[in-house]
């Protein structure tokens, strides 16, 4: 593709650090860029504690089994989701709870957390999705007062805030990802962030085999090798240079979108909320042609896209349709957007030109069907 959703940014630094890792000899999990990493994400996130880990997915697996989350209990988190979510929640054996999520934000619609809280409830996993945080306060209330912890999955977020604090260091415990095609990748890898010196400590013990960490191989829980390499680490240090210029660009980007889909009411835009500055990890439109199959035109268009060489990708479908998690229900609007929805590039290096011939493609298309 000419045209990528999104494209790792190498940083001037990434080779230098590298080479020194290999250099050096530190290409495990232990070395200088494995705590230069984490001390510098735990100030990007405004933490205090932040734990490099294997991947996103790992870091919520992580997070839920310090939380001594597990068989028996109940997590609520958002239809609308990348799928990592709920394999962390099943690994443990505790049950996935499902909440649709709101029409404009596509994060989980907070109004209709409180009807599926039950007494085995023990954690709200709110998902900021494709860069627009979700409604945090309202979580943290109900949070509150059934004594439940907020696992944030801040992956598709580095850098989002929410009412001016950053996503992922709102909740009991933030996860990120840093798979390639995120805001900032160490090419696999992922981090726990959380100001909760306990759950830190437990977290440490339970990414290295449950390994005590006074006593060497002594074990007094049954842990992982959830391990960042050394070598990954620096790639992340030399990213943190590069973090608020990919921010800038991402934001323009996303301006650049806005500007020229403005007006177009066959389309809805992503929104970018007073509660929450969008970072347009990626960008979001759905498609809302009256009375015509937009689930049929979104998959045109995606075709038509296609032969200009320009990559994009459909909303994520709702987890409660797919076979290993099916649940006979309906949850309507994360139904919708799956059909309607598709994701636009937003790769640091995309034009200005590029955005607009993208858009230009899209309404032209659209002009012709309404
Ligand atoms: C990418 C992503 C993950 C998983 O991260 P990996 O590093 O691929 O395991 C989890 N949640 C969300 C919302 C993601 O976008």
């Amino acid at each position: 593709m000419k045209v990528p959703v999104n494209e790792p940014v190498i940083a001037d630094g990434a080779k230098k650090y590298v080479l020194d890792a290999l250099e050096t000899g530190w290409i495990s999990s232990a070395g200088k860029y494995i705590s230069l990493f984490e001390e510098t994400f735990a100030a990007f996130i405004d933490v205090k504690h932040a734990i490099t880990v294997t991947s996103g997915t790992s870091a919520l697996h992580l997070a839920l089994t310090s939380l001594n989350i597990g068989k028996g209990d109940e997590v609520i988190l958002p239809d609308f989701t990348m799928i990592a979510c709920l394999d962390a929640v099943l690994y443990t054996g505790a049950t996935p709870v499902f909440v649709d999520v709101d029409p404009e934000t596509y994060c989980i619609d907070t109004d209709q957390i409180a009807s599926k809280i039950t007494d085995r409830t023990k954690a709200i996993m709110p998902v900021h999705i494709y860069g627009h945080s979700a409604d945090m306060d309202p979580i943290l209330v109900l949070a509150e007062k059934h004594n439940l912890y907020v696992i944030e999955d801040a992956a598709e977020v580095h850098g989002g805030t929410y009412k001016g604090k950053k996503c992922g260091g709102i909740g009991t415990v933030g996860c990120f990802s840093f798979y390639g095609n995120k805001i900032i990748t160490t090419g696999e890898g992922g981090m726990l962030v959380t100001n909760n010196k306990e759950l830190y400590e437990k977290a440490q013990i339970l990414r290295d085999h449950g390994m005590s960490l006074s006593k060497k191989y002594w074990h007094d829980l049954v842990g992982f090798n959830y391990r960042m390499t050394n070598m990954q680490a620096a790639i992340g240090c030399a990213q943190m240079e590069k973090v608020d210029g990919i921010l800038k660009t991402k934001r323009n980007i996303g301006s650049m979108y806005n500007k020229f889909f403005s007006g177009h009411k066959s389309l809805i835009l992503p929104k970018s909320d007073n509660f929450s500055k969008h970072i347009y990890w990626m960008y979001p439109v759905i498609f809302n042609l009256r009375g015509k199959d937009n689930n049929k035109i979104r998959d045109d268009i995606a075709d038509l896209l296609k032969l200009f060489k320009i990559d994009s990708r459909p909303f994520f479908f709702p987890i409660h349709i797919m076979p290993p998690y099916y649940e006979n229900c309906s949850l309507p609007v994360s139904e919708k957007l799956s059909l309607t929805g598709i994701v636009l590039p937003s790769y640091v290096g995309i034009t200005n030109n590029e955005i607009k011939k993208i858009c230009n493609i899209i309404l032209n298309r659209i002009s012709e069907l309404s």
